[in-house]
């Protein structure tokens, strides 16, 4: 699939950034760490921590990047919600993030409490939505940079193109900096978003969510629910290879790979990847973008 191994180039034009999720087991803390410690080498732009479901996972995502910022080089960025705490409880948050030396925030909305299917509902006392929580981040003048997330294929709530993209514009008003997107599979669903984005005023960088799951069948029902469209081709990539870890892996960095390639051929430079927690996966499709880590790039 990869046709040409070689580009791009050497990879010194192209940029990464990984995301992570806080562990919640003293195993899954240390296989988080030494993913952390694998791929701190690779040099990312930064990396980021996700802020569980309603909150949940509060303390564990504070203590993950504060630990990143004391123990690594890396620059970690914080996710934060709005869901199930008042305004004063997220800017709290935010604040505690600024002691531990983080600066750089994902601001979200968050999913409804009560699952994905339920009608969102603002906590009494909190903040509407993202926009809302981006413009109190900014009154908080803590000079925070500030990273947001995007649809697209829309977001299951969506109220239409038109709205979707307004709504993103205003996520750039109220002081965002860049949008990271949901994940996708196909080059031209990034570039018609891009162009939507583009005419409807969003000059912010779009940062395109590559997904690196390691099981295709857990991958398929997020796609599911946050409304991925998974092609046909891919499904047919991974038939029978439900017991077959190893070679499910090296299609996956493949199929990350080709996908970062086709970006980049058409002037993506900055690339997401939603690591799962695993380095290797990261790892290698770093190495088919030429990407290698730092020390070994005088060789
Ligand atoms: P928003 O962008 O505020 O709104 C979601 C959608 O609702 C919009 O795209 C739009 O379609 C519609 N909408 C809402 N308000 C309006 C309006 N006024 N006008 C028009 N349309 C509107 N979840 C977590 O719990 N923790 C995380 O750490 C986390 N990290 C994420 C990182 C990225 C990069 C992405 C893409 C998603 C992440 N999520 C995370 C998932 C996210 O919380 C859910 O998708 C949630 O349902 C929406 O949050 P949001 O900030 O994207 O919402």
């Amino acid at each position: 699939m990869i046709r040409k191994l070689t580009t791009p180039d050497d990879g010194s034009n192209l940029r990464v950034s990984f995301e992570f999720f806080p562990p919640k087991t003293e195993a899954m803390a240390t296989r988080l760490w030494e993913t952390i410690q694998r791929l701190e080498p690779m040099a990312p732009s930064f990396v980021s921590v996700t802020y569980g479901a309603g909150g949940s996972t509060r303390e564990r995502t504070h203590e993950t990047v504060r630990r990143i910022v004391a123990e690594t080089s890396l620059r970690p960025a914080a996710h934060l919600t709005c869901v199930g705490a008042t305004r004063e409880e997220v800017l709290a948050v935010a604040d505690g993030y600024r002691q531990a030396g983080v600066t750089h925030i994902v601001a979200l909305r968050g999913d409804p409490p009560a699952g994905m299917d339920a009608k969102y509902e603002p906590h009494p006392g909190g903040f509407r939505d993202s926009v809302d929580l981006i413009r109190g981040l900014r009154e908080l003048g803590k000079s925070f940079e500030i990273s947001v997330s995007c649809y697209p294929e829309l977001h299951p709530e969506s109220r239409g193109w038109d709205a979707e993209i307004a709504f993103l514009k205003a996520k750039q008003d109220a002081g965002a900096d860049r949008a990271i997107t949901q994940f996708f599979f196909e080059p031209d669903v990034y570039f018609n978003f891009l162009d939507r984005a583009r005419e409807g005023g969003v000059t912010l960088p779009i940062v395109p969510g590559i997904m690196l799951q390691p099981n295709f069948s857990g991958m398929k029902r997020m796609a599911g629910m946050v409304q991925t469209s998974v092609p046909q081709w891919l499904e047919r990539l991974y038939e029978g290879l439900e017991e077959d870890n190893e070679t499910r892996d090296l299609v996956t960095a493949t199929v990350a790979a080709e996908l970062c390639h086709k970006l980049h051929e058409r002037g993506v430079r900055d690339f997401h990847f939603y690591t799962l927690n695993r380095a290797s996966l990261a790892l290698s499709t770093c190495r088919l973008l030429g990407l290698k880590p730092q020390s070994a790039k005088a060789a």
